[in-house]
Formats: structure tokens, sequence, C-alpha cells
């Protein structure tokens, strides 16, 4: 009975203002997580997508595709997050399968887990030039990809107590079927130049470290991604030379992948047509897969994510899920915490036809609105503030 006063009491305090533990710091002008967020701009991020949808669909092993690998380790530098460095790897596609796009039938199953339910329409990639009604447009995709060498551009934020430990923050750049790549993954490659920009600010400092990478051929299969993990997964936490506080692969403390941030017009409407405007219940999809080795730790992070969106994203919502899946956060996800954030579940939604655009040549920055650009807005605002928090950002007064 006591103890039950006792919490009473306690309760009592909080509601009269005393304890200031029950303050939403989101409505503190001093909490430098908010201060951070009040740093991204809608303005700003669709105009880093239309920078990024100069290179067509940037598709991998073409000059525009390494025009903008160019281009983004300029505006890194540009922000000040130097300096830039670049992962080498060499792709070679595999041999046709003749099977492929085939064998799914009329199955439930979802990609990742999960089930497909209610309408669908078929997906798929285009690759007919004459699909693309722009002509100019049409020009610029005309280079088909060669095999070989590739590069891809990461920079870092080194952290000021913690340089040996970093987070990873993700998207890929390149994309195909004759458009502009505009959301996949324009949104996300912006995304996260966008946060790269906000913490390399002079007066921004994390006590731990936090990579920003722009992964190359995803779209052939997380090719990027898979030899960055390939070729710096045993150099972590190792400091190089001995002594000199430097350390070139952090140890990774969490991946955060961002892929396809725009468009959440809902479920495709009876007729195979979808519904024009972004839906009023748009939310932020945060997965993790619950078949990783790490599921229980990603499944934490993911969180993390849900709450600073509650607390920081300004329009839309956030959901976790647990069929992670398609993405460059795969090739994490047996090692460290991996989440993807997203418009869409992978698996079950953008699976089942819920972004028309995926892959084909409406993806143009024209086709979007600023209530899709405002979903972006929205993800860029929840990792930024998650990752903020998790890498224990402050601002440095009087500068
Ligand atoms: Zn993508």
């Amino acid at each position: 009975m006591r103890a039950g006063w006792a919490l009473i009491f306690v309760g009592v305090m909080t509601a009269w203002g005393g304890p200031l533990t029950g303050q939403d710091r989101s409505n503190n002008p001093d909490d430098p997580i908010k201060v951070v967020v009040d740093r991204l701009d809608l303005e700003r991020y669709k105009a880093t997508i239309k920078g990024l949808t100069q290179f067509g669909d940037r598709r991998q092993g073409t000059d525009r595709n390494r025009a903008a690998v160019d281009w983004i380790d300029a505006q890194l530098r540009l922000y000040g997050c130097t300096p830039t460095e670049r992962i080498e790897y060499v792709y070679e596609p595999p041999p046709r399968n003749p099977n492929a796009g085939r064998g799914r039938g009329n199955t439930n199953a979802a990609q990742g887990g999960g089930r497909l339910r209610g309408y669908r329409i078929p997906t798929g990639v285009n690759t007919d030039p004459m699909k693309q009604p722009d002509e100019k447009l049409r020009a610029l995709n005309a280079q088909p990809s060669t095999p070989g060498p590739r590069e891809e551009v990461y920079c870092t934020k080194v952290g000021s107590t913690h340089p040996e430990e970093m987070y990873i923050v993700g998207a890929h750049m390149d994309g195909h079927g004759w458009g502009e790549a505009a959301n996949d993954d324009g949104s996300g490659t912006a995304l996260v130049m966008e946060l790269a920009r906000i913490f390399s600010a002079p007066d921004v400092k994390t006590d731990r470290s936090i990579r920003f990478a722009l992964w190359n051929n995803e779209e052939t299969g997380l090719n990027g991604s898979r030899a960055y993990v390939d070729q710096r997964k045993d150099m972590q936490g190792k400091e190089v030379p001995p002594g000199s506080g430097k350390y070139p692969e952090p140890k990774w403390l969490g991946m955060i992948q961002h892929d396809m941030m725009l468009f959440d017009h809902g479920m495709p409407l009876p007729d195979g047509t979808m519904r024009k405007e972004q839906r009023l219940e748009a939310d932020v999809n945060l997965e993790f897969q619950r078949s990783s080795m790490q599921a229980a730790q990603a499944q934490a992070l993911a969180w993390e994510l849900e709450v600073a969106n509650e607390k920081y994203a300004s329009d839309y919502p956030a959901a976790v899920g647990s069929h992670m899946t398609n993405t460059d956060s795969t090739p994490f996800m047996d090692l460290i915490p991996a989440i993807s954030v997203r418009e869409n579940e992978r698996g079950t939604q953008i699976g089942a036809g819920w972004d028309p655009q995926w892959h084909q040549p409406t993806d143009v920055f024209a086709t979007y609105s600023d209530a899709d650009f405002r979903l972006g807005l929205n993800a860029a605002q929840t990792s930024l503030a998650a990752i903020a928090k998790l890498s224990g950002a402050t601002i440095r007064r009087g500068q």
C-alpha cells in the first residue's frame, strides 16, 4: 500500500512540473537534436534529388553513372565531409538465367517473408528505350553498361571521443529503367547527402563516427555494398598506424540503408490504377530481417528510429516491420544491426506493385508532388534525429 501511495505522490509532483523527466525535448530550443533536424529543408532536399537526375538513370557501368559518382563526391567535399574516399571493385555480370523472373507463380509469399495481400499490379524492370517519351532523356540513358572496374564514394564524420566506432548511413546511387531514378534511389541518395552536409557543419560535434556511403551496383544484386563488407570487415576498430588516433575502418555499430523514400499512395485500386495523391496515412517503413543473426539488435535499432520519428518528424509517422530484403543493408545483417528505411515495405507492398514508377521510365523528378517529397524529408528527419542521438551529437556554441 505504501509503495502505491508513493507512486501517486511522484505522479502528482511530475504533473506540477517539478522533475523535468517528462518534458518533451523536441520543444526545447537547446536540444541539439532539434537544432540539427531544423537544418533540414524541403527545397534543399528536392534540389539535391534534382541534381542527381541530371545523370539520367545512373545505370552502373556507364559514363553517366561515373559522372554521378564524381558529382556526389564533389558535393560531399563542398559540404565539408572530407576527405572523400572510394571503394574500388570489379563487376562482371553473371550469365543470364533463363528462368529469371519466373517461378514465383501465384504464391502469396512476399520476398523477405510476410504475405502479399489485397490488390496487386505487376512489377518489373523496363528495358525498352521507346517507353521513355522524353527524347533527351532517352538519349542520355542510351549508353549500355559495360562489365569491369567500378567505384563508389563515402565520407566520414569522425567522432570526437570514440573515433574508433561508427554508424553507417547508406543509400544506392545507381538506378535503371530509362527514367531519372528520382525516387529509386535519388531520394535515398539525397537524404544521405543532406545528413552528410548537416553533420559536417563546423559547429556539430559527435562522440562517435558516422560514415555516409553511396553504394553503386545495388540494382545488379547489392554488389557495391558486398564489396565494401568483403574488403573492410576485418579492418574494423584497428588504429593505423598504431598510436596515430586514426581508424580507417571504425568498428561498425549499425547500418541504416535508405531506398525509395517518396511514394506511399497506398495499395493499387481494384481497376489496377493508383490514387493520384500521397495517402494521408503515409508512413516511413523501418524494416529489420527477423531471420538475420542480429535480428534482436536490428529490431532495437529500428525502434530507435521509430522513437526519433515520434519526437522529431514533422508530418508522417514510422512503422517497424520484420521483413527487410533486397537492399544494401542485407550484406551487413548477420554481422551488425542493419535496417532499411523506405516509403513502403519492400516485400509485401513494393513487391505487390504499390510503387508503379519502380524501375520504370516514369521515375522522373516531375512525377512527384511536394506531398511525396515531404515523406522523404520526414524519413530524413527520422534518421537524422536517431543518428544524432546514437552518435552523441552536440552543438558548439558561439560559432
Ligand atoms: Zn532501390
